[in-house]
Protein backbone atom coordinates (compact mmCIF):
# COMPACT_ATOMS: atom_id res chain seq x y z
CA UNK A 1 0.00 0.00 0.00
CA UNK A 2 1.30 3.33 -0.94
CA UNK A 3 2.15 5.80 1.82
CA UNK A 4 -0.52 9.09 1.82
CA UNK A 5 1.24 12.03 0.89
CA UNK A 6 0.25 13.61 4.13
CA UNK A 7 0.29 11.88 7.52
CA UNK A 8 -1.86 14.64 9.37
CA UNK A 9 -3.79 17.18 7.78
CA UNK A 10 -6.54 19.34 9.83
CA UNK A 11 -9.06 20.64 7.73
CA UNK A 12 -10.92 23.72 9.44
CA UNK A 13 -10.47 22.12 13.15
CA UNK A 14 -12.59 24.55 15.59
CA UNK A 15 -13.48 23.97 19.00
CA UNK A 16 -15.61 25.64 21.47
CA UNK A 17 -16.00 25.33 24.86
CA UNK A 18 -19.47 25.87 26.70
CA UNK A 19 -19.72 28.25 29.57
CA UNK A 20 -22.16 30.25 31.63
CA UNK A 21 -21.85 32.90 29.99
CA UNK A 22 -22.43 30.78 25.97
CA UNK A 23 -19.83 29.03 24.01
CA UNK A 24 -16.18 29.96 23.99
CA UNK A 25 -14.45 29.85 21.27
CA UNK A 26 -10.73 28.27 21.64
CA UNK A 27 -9.81 27.25 18.49
CA UNK A 28 -11.04 29.66 15.65
CA UNK A 29 -10.68 27.18 12.24
CA UNK A 30 -6.71 25.32 11.90
CA UNK A 31 -5.91 24.33 8.34
CA UNK A 32 -2.52 22.06 8.50
CA UNK A 33 -0.78 19.33 6.42
CA UNK A 34 2.58 17.45 8.15
CA UNK A 35 4.20 15.55 5.40
CA UNK A 36 5.42 12.14 6.19
CA UNK A 37 8.61 11.93 8.44
CA UNK A 38 8.23 15.67 8.91
CA UNK A 39 8.80 17.54 12.39
CA UNK A 40 6.72 20.53 12.88
CA UNK A 41 6.81 23.17 15.70
CA UNK A 42 3.62 24.98 16.80
CA UNK A 43 4.37 28.40 18.96
CA UNK A 44 1.59 30.59 20.64
CA UNK A 45 0.74 32.40 23.12
CA UNK A 46 -0.16 30.20 26.39
CA UNK A 47 -4.13 29.98 26.41
CA UNK A 48 -3.74 29.98 22.04
CA UNK A 49 -5.69 26.13 22.53
CA UNK A 50 -2.39 24.28 21.79
CA UNK A 51 -3.13 21.67 24.23
CA UNK A 52 -6.77 21.59 22.99
CA UNK A 53 -5.24 21.23 19.18
CA UNK A 54 -3.45 18.48 20.79
CA UNK A 55 -6.32 16.52 22.58
CA UNK A 56 -8.72 17.09 19.06
CA UNK A 57 -5.80 15.12 17.25
CA UNK A 58 -5.44 12.35 19.50
CA UNK A 59 -9.25 11.75 19.92
CA UNK A 60 -9.40 13.02 23.89
CA UNK A 61 -12.17 15.71 22.90
CA UNK A 62 -14.64 16.55 20.37
CA UNK A 63 -14.08 18.67 17.83
CA UNK A 64 -16.43 21.51 17.25
CA UNK A 65 -15.89 21.44 13.63
CA UNK A 66 -13.65 20.21 11.10
CA UNK A 67 -11.81 17.14 10.40
CA UNK A 68 -8.60 15.17 11.59
CA UNK A 69 -7.21 12.87 8.31
CA UNK A 70 -4.04 11.04 9.25
CA UNK A 71 -2.23 8.75 6.57
CA UNK A 72 -4.90 9.51 4.07
CA UNK A 73 -7.78 8.34 6.86
CA UNK A 74 -10.68 10.22 8.32
CA UNK A 75 -9.56 9.68 11.87
CA UNK A 76 -11.65 12.58 13.77
CA UNK A 77 -12.95 11.66 16.92
CA UNK A 78 -10.49 8.53 16.68
CA UNK A 79 -8.42 7.30 19.43
CA UNK A 80 -4.54 5.52 19.09
CA UNK A 81 -3.45 6.70 15.91
CA UNK A 82 -0.58 9.21 17.76
CA UNK A 83 2.05 8.80 20.26
CA UNK A 84 0.75 11.58 22.80
CA UNK A 85 3.32 13.00 25.53
CA UNK A 86 1.91 15.34 27.94
CA UNK A 87 3.19 18.09 29.75
CA UNK A 88 2.89 16.20 32.89
CA UNK A 89 4.69 12.87 33.46
CA UNK A 90 2.31 9.71 32.63
CA UNK A 91 4.35 6.61 34.21
CA UNK A 92 2.03 3.79 35.43
CA UNK A 93 2.82 4.36 39.30
CA UNK A 94 2.12 0.49 40.51
CA UNK A 95 4.98 -0.49 38.07
CA UNK A 96 8.47 0.18 38.86
CA UNK A 97 10.92 2.59 36.12
CA UNK A 98 12.18 -0.52 34.49
CA UNK A 99 8.75 -2.10 34.52
CA UNK A 100 7.53 0.96 32.37
CA UNK A 101 10.25 0.84 30.14
CA UNK A 102 9.69 -2.56 29.59
CA UNK A 103 6.03 -2.46 28.84
CA UNK A 104 6.60 0.43 26.29
CA UNK A 105 9.16 -1.75 24.32
CA UNK A 106 6.48 -4.88 24.56
CA UNK A 107 4.24 -2.95 23.12
CA UNK A 108 5.85 -1.69 20.14
CA UNK A 109 6.48 -5.77 19.79
CA UNK A 110 9.75 -6.45 21.45
CA UNK A 111 9.44 -9.73 23.06
CA UNK A 112 9.45 -10.12 26.61
CA UNK A 113 13.01 -11.55 27.21
CA UNK A 114 14.54 -8.94 24.59
CA UNK A 115 12.38 -6.49 26.51
CA UNK A 116 14.33 -7.02 29.67
CA UNK A 117 17.23 -6.92 28.00
CA UNK A 118 16.75 -3.02 26.61
CA UNK A 119 15.29 -2.08 29.18
CA UNK A 120 18.97 -2.06 31.23
CA UNK A 121 20.65 -0.71 28.19
CA UNK A 122 18.10 1.96 27.83
CA UNK A 123 18.22 2.91 32.13
CA UNK A 124 22.02 3.20 31.77
CA UNK A 125 21.49 5.38 28.35
CA UNK A 126 19.28 7.94 29.90
CA UNK A 127 21.56 7.34 33.34
CA UNK A 128 18.64 5.96 35.54
CA UNK A 129 20.17 2.68 36.08
CA UNK A 130 20.18 3.33 39.72
CA UNK A 131 16.43 3.72 40.19
CA UNK A 132 15.42 0.71 37.59
CA UNK A 133 13.96 -0.89 40.68
CA UNK A 134 12.11 2.28 42.38
CA UNK A 135 8.33 3.53 41.54
CA UNK A 136 7.98 6.51 39.32
CA UNK A 137 6.74 8.44 42.83
CA UNK A 138 10.56 8.49 44.63
CA UNK A 139 12.07 9.79 41.26
CA UNK A 140 12.48 13.88 40.39
CA UNK A 141 9.48 15.55 37.75
CA UNK A 142 12.55 15.91 35.37
CA UNK A 143 13.29 11.80 36.02
CA UNK A 144 10.15 11.00 35.51
CA UNK A 145 9.78 13.07 32.76
CA UNK A 146 12.97 11.83 31.00
CA UNK A 147 11.26 8.02 31.37
CA UNK A 148 7.57 9.08 29.64
CA UNK A 149 9.45 10.91 26.90
CA UNK A 150 11.53 7.60 26.58
CA UNK A 151 7.98 5.94 26.64
CA UNK A 152 7.00 8.30 23.60
CA UNK A 153 10.05 7.58 21.42
CA UNK A 154 9.62 4.29 22.06
CA UNK A 155 5.66 4.21 21.28
CA UNK A 156 4.72 1.84 17.66
CA UNK A 157 2.69 4.64 16.58
CA UNK A 158 4.07 6.71 13.36
CA UNK A 159 3.14 10.13 14.62
CA UNK A 160 4.40 11.83 17.68
CA UNK A 161 2.55 14.45 19.19
CA UNK A 162 4.88 16.79 21.85
CA UNK A 163 3.52 18.95 23.95
CA UNK A 164 5.97 21.15 26.19
CA UNK A 165 8.18 18.10 26.75
CA UNK A 166 11.27 19.70 27.88
CA UNK A 167 9.48 22.24 30.17
CA UNK A 168 10.17 20.80 33.24
CA UNK A 169 13.67 19.99 32.48
CA UNK A 170 16.62 22.00 33.88
CA UNK A 171 18.70 23.33 30.78
CA UNK A 172 21.32 21.21 30.52
CA UNK A 173 18.90 18.04 30.68
CA UNK A 174 16.90 19.79 28.48
CA UNK A 175 19.70 20.30 26.02
CA UNK A 176 20.72 16.66 25.89
CA UNK A 177 16.93 15.41 25.51
CA UNK A 178 16.81 17.67 22.66
CA UNK A 179 20.16 16.09 21.29
CA UNK A 180 18.24 12.69 22.02
CA UNK A 181 14.90 13.31 20.44
CA UNK A 182 16.66 14.69 17.44
CA UNK A 183 18.86 11.36 17.09
CA UNK A 184 16.02 8.51 17.55
CA UNK A 185 13.88 11.27 14.92
CA UNK A 186 16.55 11.39 12.50
CA UNK A 187 16.91 7.15 12.54
CA UNK A 188 13.38 7.28 12.51
CA UNK A 189 11.94 10.15 10.37
CA UNK A 190 8.49 9.56 12.15
CA UNK A 191 5.89 12.62 12.15
CA UNK A 192 6.12 15.09 15.31
CA UNK A 193 3.91 17.74 16.22
CA UNK A 194 5.56 19.94 18.70
CA UNK A 195 4.33 22.36 21.77
CA UNK A 196 6.94 24.88 22.73
CA UNK A 197 7.57 28.46 24.17
CA UNK A 198 10.98 28.15 22.93
CA UNK A 199 11.64 29.70 19.34
CA UNK A 200 15.39 28.73 19.78
CA UNK A 201 13.86 25.20 20.20
CA UNK A 202 11.68 25.50 17.23
CA UNK A 203 14.39 26.64 14.78
CA UNK A 204 17.00 23.79 16.45
CA UNK A 205 14.22 21.23 15.44
CA UNK A 206 12.02 21.64 13.06
CA UNK A 207 11.37 21.77 9.67
CA UNK A 208 8.78 24.54 10.39
CA UNK A 209 7.47 26.32 12.82
CA UNK A 210 3.56 27.23 13.12
CA UNK A 211 2.79 30.46 15.00
CA UNK A 212 -0.87 30.35 16.43
CA UNK A 213 -2.69 34.10 17.60
CA UNK A 214 -4.82 34.30 20.93
CA UNK A 215 -7.87 32.40 21.33
CA UNK A 216 -9.56 32.04 19.06
CA UNK A 217 -6.50 30.77 17.70
CA UNK A 218 -5.72 30.61 13.58
CA UNK A 219 -2.82 30.23 12.05
CA UNK A 220 -0.76 33.93 11.80
CA UNK A 221 2.69 33.00 10.29
CA UNK A 222 4.07 29.87 9.17
CA UNK A 223 8.25 29.72 8.90
CA UNK A 224 9.83 27.09 7.01
CA UNK A 225 13.45 26.65 8.66
CA UNK A 226 15.79 27.92 6.27
CA UNK A 227 18.61 26.14 7.22
CA UNK A 228 19.69 22.48 7.45
CA UNK A 229 19.21 21.22 11.20
CA UNK A 230 23.17 20.76 12.79
CA UNK A 231 24.35 17.23 13.04
CA UNK A 232 25.25 16.51 16.38
CA UNK A 233 27.22 13.55 17.23
CA UNK A 234 24.93 10.66 17.81
CA UNK A 235 24.41 9.48 21.30
CA UNK A 236 22.95 6.28 20.07
CA UNK A 237 26.40 5.10 17.94
CA UNK A 238 24.86 1.21 18.51
CA UNK A 239 21.83 0.35 15.78
CA UNK A 240 20.49 -1.74 18.76
CA UNK A 241 18.87 1.78 20.63
CA UNK A 242 17.23 2.63 17.31
CA UNK A 243 14.14 0.59 18.04
P1 LIG B 1 -2.48 26.32 25.59
O1 LIG B 1 -2.12 24.87 25.57
O2 LIG B 1 -2.18 27.01 24.30
O3 LIG B 1 -1.91 27.06 26.76
P2 LIG B 1 -5.15 25.32 26.18
O4 LIG B 1 -5.53 24.47 25.02
O5 LIG B 1 -4.72 24.65 27.43
O6 LIG B 1 -4.08 26.41 25.71
O7 LIG B 1 -6.39 26.24 26.57
C1 LIG B 1 -7.00 27.14 25.63
C2 LIG B 1 -8.22 27.80 26.25
O8 LIG B 1 -9.24 26.83 26.38
C3 LIG B 1 -7.96 28.34 27.63
O9 LIG B 1 -8.62 29.60 27.74
C4 LIG B 1 -8.62 27.34 28.53
O10 LIG B 1 -9.11 27.94 29.70
C5 LIG B 1 -9.74 26.81 27.68
N1 LIG B 1 -10.09 25.43 28.03
C6 LIG B 1 -9.27 24.34 27.88
N2 LIG B 1 -9.90 23.21 28.27
C7 LIG B 1 -11.16 23.59 28.68
C8 LIG B 1 -12.31 22.89 29.17
N3 LIG B 1 -12.30 21.56 29.34
N4 LIG B 1 -13.42 23.63 29.47
C9 LIG B 1 -13.44 24.96 29.28
N5 LIG B 1 -12.39 25.69 28.81
C10 LIG B 1 -11.27 25.01 28.51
Amino acid sequence: MSKAQWALELKDVRKSFESRGGAKEVLGGISLSVRDGEFVSIIGPSGSGKTTLFQLIGGLAPLSGGEVWMDGRNTTGHRGHIAYMPQQASLMPWRTVRGNIELALQIAGIDRKQARAKATDWLARIELDAYADSYPHALSGGMQQRISFLRALLSPQPFMLLDEPFGALDALTRQQMQQWLLTIWEANRRSVLLVTHSIEEALLLSDRIIVLSAAPAVIVDEIVVPFARPRKESLWTDPQFNA
